[in-house]
């Protein structure tokens, strides 16, 4: 497992054929392109698209599930696909004879979606082939207002106890994950680039696809995130969804070599290997 950012992440990701990102700390998956057993315990999924390398295994994860009595799965969608989500869930119903219980919570970009006590997702729109939407997830904690941080533990408990305000709430955008999409969605959500850790995809890496090969396809190339690499602000960028063309010390070397250290050294390169053929 991954620590990014203070951010725990088990992942999988290879263009075209799986993504499935699992951030543990925040009960949640963005993806089920492929259910691994880790994601099952996941009961809050948050879709970006309808590519069946991002949603076909929606129907798994809700079976496997309700086979281990764990508790009824919520699924963030974008709007688009609601309905079609709701008719594929029915003709599985048929099928299989079962309930496949599940919540549908189709949102736009906009919305904001609280997942849990302090913890809010906003859904923001990521530019690709179909309609395809990001996640940001601020969290809030308490944290010491000034004149008690660094005092000793029981002071502050004795304190508190005495009813006096030692601590106010601070919302941080934690985590980002823009799905599948062109390199535009950081131009037009420029908040993003100051995300503790930003999950985007780097499909292409030379030019073997070229840059406005990788537009037409709905993805981001490498020298458009090296054009940009002084605005990163994170302190973690996680580059998923590599082409399964590429080797991935390969690919690996060609992003390291490309990028300046200053975001390099921030900068994990998820491996392009399916689960199941070895992985980091
Ligand atoms: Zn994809
Ligand atoms: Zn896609």
């Amino acid at each position: 497992m991954l620590q990014l950012a203070g951010v725990a992440v088990e992942a999988t990701s290879v263009a075209g054929l799986e993504t499935n990102i699992q951030l543990p700390g925040f009960d949640l998956a963005f993806d089920l392109g492929v259910c691994p057993p880790s994601a099952v315990s996941r009961r809050n999924v948050l879709f970006t698209h309808a590519h069946i390398d991002h949603m076909g295994a929606l129907v798994s994860h809700c079976a496997t599930r309700s086979l281990f009595g764990m508790k009824t799965p919520r699924y963030l969608l974008p709007a688009e696909n609601h309905e079609g989500v709701l008719e594929l869930l029915e003709v599985w119903r048929r099928l299989d004879k079962s309930a496949l219980a599940c919540t549908l919570e189709p949102v736009r970009p906009g919305d904001q979606v609280q997942l849990a006590p302090g913890l809010r997702a906003e859904v923001f729109r990521s530019i690709h082939r179909v309609p395809s939407v990001g996640y940001a997830l601020h969290k809030t904690r308490s944290k010491l207002l000034p004149a008690w941080q660094g005092a000793p533990g029981p002071e502050i408990r004795d304190a508190r106890a005495r009813g006096e305000v030692v601590s106010h709430e601070v919302e941080a955008l934690e985590a980002a994950f823009c799905g599948d999409t062109v390199i535009d969605v950081l131009d037009r959500e420029p908040a993003l680039l100051r995300a503790g850790l930003l999950i985007l995809e780097c499909t292409f890496v030379d030019d073997k696809v070229s840059v406005e090969g990788a537009r037409r396809l709905g993805h981001v190339h490498l020298d458009e995130i090296v054009e940009r690499a002084e605005l990163f602000e994170n302190q973690a960028l996680l580059l998923t969804h590599l082409s399964a063309r590429y080797d991935h010390r390969y690919a690996a070397a060609e992003i390291y070599r490309r990028l300046p250290p200053s975001l390099g050294a921030r900068t994990t390169v998820l491996r392009n290997q399916r689960i199941g053929e070895g992985r980091a």
